[in-house]
């Protein structure tokens, strides 16, 4: 089993969708990839950082699901980070309304000193140089870093985004933040471009049509499972990332057979997330309904076929 280092943020969303809206709510990209691995029982920290206005039981969520939680630094006199969105009527986008960086706007990642020497690193959305920060107080070389990012830090830290994609293994991204990326729409292309940029796999996750996984020139695609309730699609990705990353440090195996299973707990993770709104599907979810979902992954993709 290997350690695992979240970075994210912890944050206060305020989400609109064409089923309701919420006032302040828990949030965050660490919120929801330490809510998703834990489903993996392994040592896990986050690293953030909060203002005072952060509730202790919001905190409290995460210790309690065995997320080491001593690199989350408390602002005592800042303000969270908050985060507010709405989505189309199709779910598939959204419009990001307002986002007030707060405490991120100086944050200084300290990795716990126990973490310093963990095999994944799990970079999740935040400015890139804070990412690249993080990978400079390992002590040992990872086994595999994982970044997740998103069009704000394209749009305002590009030079440095690319900077630290250079020095990573896996990066999540959404199909129109490969294309901004890269400037190509067929997604195939835009993964070639990615892999150049420096990470040898390239994930594209599609919402509701599932993720793509790119080695070289082996594909992986497995589809998003076809669901009845849908309230909020916030964290998704994240949750994706975080099911992602957690396979991998349960089963210590970064080979590509072996990340095709971790993109299944991934997109069946996030399929709980969607379903209610913030993290409310996240915090309650049991290992057997996730085993249960699992089946039905399974029963979706498989076929058997003659081929003379
Ligand atoms: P996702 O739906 O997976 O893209 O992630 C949604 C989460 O990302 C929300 O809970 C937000 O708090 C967080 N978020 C939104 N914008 C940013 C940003 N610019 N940097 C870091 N986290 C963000």
């Amino acid at each position: 089993m290997s350690k695992l280092v979240i970075v994210g943020t912890l944050a206060f969303d305020a989400i609109e969708t064409p089923f309701g809206k919420t006032d302040k709510i828990l949030g965050g990209a660490a919120t929801y990839i330490g809510l998703a691995a834990s489903h993996f029982n392994i040592d896990s920290a986050a690293v953030s950082v909060v203002g005072g206005d952060f509730p202790q039981d919001y905190l409290d969520l995460l210790s309690n699901k065995k997320i080491d939680i001593s690199g989350v630094e408390i602002v005592k006199e800042g303000k969270t980070f908050f985060w507010s969105g709405k989505y189309h009527n199709d779910m598939n986008s959204r419009d990001t309304l307002a986002t007030e960086l707060n405490t991120l706007a100086d944050f200084n990642p300290v990795v716990p000193e126990d973490y310093k020497n963990a095999e994944i690193v799990m970079l999740g959305n935040l400015h890139p140089i804070v990412q690249s920060s993080v990978l400079d107080q390992m002590t040992t070389k990872p086994k595999l870093v994982i970044l997740d990012t998103m069009n704000f830090w394209m749009d305002c830290a590009l030079d440095d985004l690319l900077n630290v994609i250079k020095r990573i293994d896996v990066i999540t991204i959404n199909d129109e933040e490969a294309r901004q990326l890269t400037g190509e729409y067929s997604l195939v292309v835009a993964a070639r471009k990615i892999h150049e940029m420096g990470p040898k796999y390239v994930v594209i996750k599609k919402g509701e049509h599932g993720a793509l996984l790119f080695h070289n020139d082996h594909v992986f695609y497995a589809p998003a499972l076809p669901l009845e309730e849908v309230f909020d699609p916030t964290g998704a990705g994240d949750t994706f990332a975080g099911g992602f990353a957690g396979y991998i440090a349960k089963t210590g195996d970064t080979s590509f057979e072996n990340m095709k299973n971790a993109v299944i707990y991934g997109s069946t993770l996030a399929s709980f997330c969607v379903e209610k709104f913030g993290t409310e599907r996240m915090q309650n979810l049991s290992n057997s309904e996730v085993h249960k979902r699992l089946l039905q992954f399974k029963q979706l993709t498989q076929f058997d076929i003659e081929l003379t």
